[in-house]
């Protein structure tokens, strides 16, 4: 049978190596020639931040970063931007450091280099992300791809194992929703099949040993390729779901990817096969669902939304706001009552294996 596909490979150089992001961030900024820099950190990541940019001079740190990149947060960052006159900014930090610096660069054209400390893997994706008025927009523009991502494993030591674990699984999803995204083909799915097998094997390194870098390396690996895929398939049924519970109820966003996961895998698995195979094969298990559950339950990974915040009073909220935005190919035909069931599920963590038989 003949391959005919159509694909698009971000360009962005990726520089990775332990213990190396000072060195590889000032060989950047001399590449790139920035002399007016600014970092984002958040608060917390600013000890980071400034072993990170120990080799360049920094024109302005900016730390006021939350969560899901409140557009009033953004206008700000926006405006200390330009009233400095900065021509580089580098964010050091998770996926709202990335986010904020994103923002920046969505309307002043700023280029960013990202230099991530979770494995929620937005560095590596065109994808950008405001809230306003409780409603999460994202969208897609080419200026919010960061020009350089510098990825040092040292840097995520002190992540904890739980957030770790939460994180990863975000990453997780990257991979799985990949393989049936509105534009999901071979190339995205070759990614996602090995940032599969690099976040099995990475994250329960990490939990058995939290201070050792093979299971980081491996885990940040794997956070890349999941969002190369994730970048180039567009988001799926996954990401639409919990793109409207952490915009519309301010659910965190890793531990939410991390519990709605083996529910929509669960629920979509059985009208996917050739996904299944794939997804069953990089765990190295006999079903992707099986492969999943097995990893989630060697990582105690997080297990319920009400645990996060969430109550069986949002459900209906939820689907009415998710419902319109899953893609029309997504495997499986999506309803106001399977969804419903779906949520009520993942609400109380029940098995997701109840999710296959569902009209
Ligand atoms: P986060 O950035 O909010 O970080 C979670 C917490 O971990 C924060 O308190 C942070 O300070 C702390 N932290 C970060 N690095 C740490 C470290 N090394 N050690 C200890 N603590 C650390 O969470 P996240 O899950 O990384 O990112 C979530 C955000 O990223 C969401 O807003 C989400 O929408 C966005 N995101 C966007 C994309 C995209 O493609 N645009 C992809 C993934 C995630």
């Amino acid at each position: 049978m003949s391959l005919t596909f159509e694909h698009t490979t971000l360009g962005q150089r990726v520089l990775f190596g332990s213990g190396k992001a000072a060195e590889h961030l000032a060989a950047e900024v001399a590449r790139l020639g920035a002399t007016n820099i600014m970092v984002i950190a958040s608060d917390f990541e600013l000890k980071m931040a400034r072993s990170v940019a120990a080799g360049i001079d920094v024109a302005l740190w900016h730390t006021d970063v939350v969560m899901h990149v409140p557009i009033e947060t953004a206008q700000a960052a926006r405006t200390a931007a330009g009233d400095a006159g900065i021509d580089l900014v580098v964010c050091v930090g998770g996926g709202s450091t990335t986010g904020l610096a994103k923002a920046v660069a969505l309307t002043t054209g700023i280029p960013v280099v990202a230099v991530p400390t979770t494995y929620a893997g937005s560095e590596a994706t065109n994808v950008w992300g405001l809230t306003e008025a409780a409603r999460k927009t994202t969208g897609v523009d080419d200026r919010v791809l960061p020009t350089a991502v510098i990825y040092d494993a040292e840097l995520t030591l002190s992540l904890p194992v739980d957030m770790s674990v939460a994180s990863g699984l975000n990453g997780m999803a990257h991979c799985i929703d990949s393989l049936w995204g509105p534009r999901a083909d071979p190339i995205n799915a070759a990614l996602a099949a090995e940032g599969i097998r690099a976040l099995a094997q990475g994250l329960p390194k990490i939990k058995n040993d939290p201070s050792g870098l093979p299971g980081r390396e491996q885990a940040l690996y794997g956070a890349y390729l999941s969002a190369v895929a994730f970048a180039s398939a567009g988001s799926g049924m996954h990401h639409k779901i919990c793109h409207v519970l952490g915009g519309t109820f301010n659910l965190p966003h890793a531990q939410t990817h991390a519990t709605v996961l083996p529910y929509v895998l669960a629920f979509n698995a059985t009208e996917a096969p050739d996904a299944e195979a794939r997804i069953a094969a990089a765990f190295g298990a006999d079903t992707a669902t099986d492969g999943l559950a097995r990893l989630r339950e060697t990582l105690d990974a997080p297990k319920a939304l009400k645990d996060y915040g969430f109550t069986a009073a949002n459900i209906a909220e939820a689907v009415a706001v998710a419902l319109p935005s899953i893609p029309a190919n997504n495997p499986r035909k999506v309803t106001a009552a399977n969804l419903t069931a779906l949520l009520t599920a993942a609400l109380n963590g029940e098995n997701p294996k109840s999710l296959s038989d569902l009209s």
